[in-house]
């Protein structure tokens, strides 16, 4: 069969992911255990890869049990109720929250420290749970509304002062929706964008590859919320967008003659994911 297979060039790794994973590498390089508190990155095979270097991941139950060992903070970031726990147990952190996530958390705070007087409210557009967001909702001493959707808008007080904020990874479009429906709903309300550079460049540029290729393969963990999030975008855009975990689960059946295959990614698969991918296909056909 006749085909051509492509990598998105702007597929891969964020920077908090790469700087993450680099900090993981590097202690791994001198000891021979590091503890990441949740997975560094939301990939199985790149966790093998750590985990063979080493690389162990706890659970915040866990951590509670630890007492004077190395934790790594992963690029999420964590609440500040997880530092007093580490603190507490004489816990070394190594702390991998993304800058990006930092800013956000410090304007997260300052905004509801600001707002605590006038009965202001912080509402946080995100997947509930989600480590990211559970940082961010630490800097309001858990009071902050999570929103995870336009039909949740409804929850929130419109007589109150809201400050608006998104988790990083979050769909620009989506939060755009989001944006003006609290506008309208809320007499005061206060918009902070906060979807991170990256994710929102990397918007644009995949609803161009998607629908420059005319099959595309997204390789991601079906846990990573950004993952979703870039799926269904694909899948907006083209119809031929299939979701995988790794290279084993490409079906020869989904290819036709003249195939312009496009291999990309979420912020959390790596560069040699894709590659691997990537050769599969060319194995099969070319
Ligand atoms: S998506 Fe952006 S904010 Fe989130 S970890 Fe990556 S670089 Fe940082």
């Amino acid at each position: 069969m006749n085909l051509s297979v492509e990598i998105d060039p702007g597929s891969g790794f964020c920077n908090g992911v790469v700087r993450a994973v680099r900090q993981a590498e590097e202690y791994l390089s001198r000891e021979k255990r590091l503890y990441s508190l949740g997975a560094i990155v939301h990939n199985s095979l790149e966790l093998e890869r750590l985990k063979a270097k080493g690389l162990e991941i706890l659970e915040l139950e866990d951590v509670r049990r630890l007492h004077n060992e190395t934790l790594l903070i992963r690029a999420h970031g964590e609440p500040p109720a997880t530092y007093a726990l580490a603190e507490a147990n004489g816990i070394r952190i190594i702390d991998c929250t993304c800058p990006v996530v930092l800013q956000l958390q410090q304007k997260v705070k300052e905004v509801y420290q600001g707002m605590k007087d006038s009965a202001g409210q912080v509402v946080i557009f995100g997947k509930r749970g989600h480590a990211e967001v559970n940082g961010l909702v630490g800097q309001t001493e858990g009071t902050a509304l999570v929103i995870g959707s336009l039909e949740e808008v409804e929850r929130i007080d419109p007589a109150r002062l809201v400050a608006l904020f998104s988790q990083t990874t979050k769909d620009p479009d989506e939060y755009a929706q989001i944006c003006r429906a609290v506008e309208q709903r809320c007499n005061h309300t206060v918009v902070f964008d906060t979807i991170c550079r990256q994710v929102a460049s990397r918007h644009k540029s995949l609803v161009a590859f998607a629908r420059t290729h005319s099959i595309i393969l997204f390789v991601s963990g079906k846990e990573s919320s950004n993952g979703k999030v870039l799926f269904d975008l694909c899948l907006s855009e083209n119809p031929r967008s299939r979701w995988l975990e790794d290279a084993s689960q490409i079906d020869p059946s989904w290819f036709l003659e003249g195939d312009t295959v496009g291999v990309c990614g979420a912020t959390s698969t790596p560069k040699w994911q894709l590659e691997e991918t990537a050769a599969k296909v060319s194995s099969l056909f070319c």
